[in-house]
């Protein structure tokens, strides 16, 4: 039986830094070498893979939608010639790109699985190496139309991904969806929470550079603070809200600038600050003001999926209506259409 293909985008992070005066930064051409000295190519149950080392390789802090879309691009462009495909990333902003990815690549029908390390290859002990023989098995010998994001010993849905520990191996989690995985001894699937593929041609949708941003309530915070980040060109923000998705509602100046803004046609999406559950603004009056005024209700997507899915609309030729709608829609299996709205 012939070997199956993995492409491998490989865009940077701590996986293949190395020291420098000034901290760790990407190093051309290391993580090839390393592969080849450990010929990860003997053992016939890997997959052969092709690796494509971006330039310049970037620590993820670096990185931004161009990269998103840069990312998605290349990934259609082999998306053809190969059985799966792996995006190395670092872990910094990794939630944001896996959060993005699924909402760009559409129709998709072969695993693509963003992994990258908390701790460089080229030290003895370093977890790279375990994530990223994982994401090859996964990528090549595993039924998953979805972009995944594997690390430590979880396989969890892109965009529900968050990073939760900046020191510890199992740096991220999915607070609002069980994993599709586990890797332990053996790399067991959870196929009940797996998307089958949707029934559409592969092809992969753009985004264009697009004025969104976050706005995070916190006690005491002013109309005029909000007046700032909330003014033009702003067109998308997401509001991390407390709770189930509360905000001052004695605070009518407060409220007036959101309002202001939501007139203005700026998409506003409420997403709370809690790591679990989700926005309902229908508990609390305090919340039944955000309803009011016009801003969305964002259920139990993460800020990141949030703030991604906003690029995505607003570079689609989508009416407000419609982005009103989708916005509240699982589009790729980012959210829970749990409470009646
Ligand atoms: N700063 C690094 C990055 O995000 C961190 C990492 O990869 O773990 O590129």
């Amino acid at each position: 039986m012939s070997r199956k293909k993995v492409y491998i985008a490989y865009t940077g992070g701590t996986i293949g830094m190395k020291e420098s005066s000034s901290g760790y930064i990407p190093e051309k051409g290391y993580l090839q070498s390393y592969l080849a000295a450990k010929r990860v190519l003997d053992d016939p149950a890997m997959p052969s893979f092709d690796i494509c080392e971006y330039d310049p390789l970037l620590d993820s802090a670096n990185m931004g939608s161009e990269h998103w879309d840069t990312i998605a691009r290349d990934i259609a462009d082999h998306y053809q010639d190969y059985d799966g495909f792996i995006v190395i990333h670092g872990t910094d902003t990794m939630a944001y790109t896996a959060s993005a990815l699924p909402f760009l690549l559409q129709g998709l029908a072969k695993p693509v699985v963003v992994t990258g390390s908390q701790i460089p290859l080229h030290k003895t002990r370093n977890d790279g190496y375990e994530n990223l023989i994982a994401s090859l098995m996964v990528a090549a010998h595993h039924q998953i139309p979805e972009v995944i994001l594997l690390f430590g010993s979880r396989i969890l849905r892109g965009c529900r991904a968050v990073k939760v520990d900046a020191f510890g191996l199992e740096a991220f989690d999915s607070p609002n969806f069980p994993a599709l995985g586990h890797i332990g001894i053996n790399i067991e699937l959870h196929k009940e929470y797996i998307q089958t593929a949707q029934n559409i041609p592969f092809h992969v949708q753009s985004l264009k550079k697009q004025h969104v941003g976050i706005l995070r309530l916190f006690p005491g915070i002013t109309a005029d603070y909000a007046r700032n980040v909330l003014r033009a060109p702003l067109q998308g923000v997401v509001l991390e809200t407390f709770g189930q998705g509360n905000a001052p509602d004695n605070n009518k100046a407060l409220i007036g600038a959101l309002k202001e803004a939501a007139d203005r046609g700026v998409v506003i999406v409420n997403i709370t600050q809690c790591l679990r559950g989700t926005v309902n603004q229908k508990t609390y009056a305090a919340g039944q003001i955000l309803e009011d005024i016009g801003v969305i209700g964002g259920l139990d997507m993460t800020p990141n999926a949030a703030l991604v899915k906003m690029y995505y609309l607003l570079s689609q030729d989508f009416s407000m209506q419609e982005i009103y709608n989708k916005m509240r829609q699982s589009l790729c299996g980012e959210l829970t259409s749990v409470i009646s709205l």
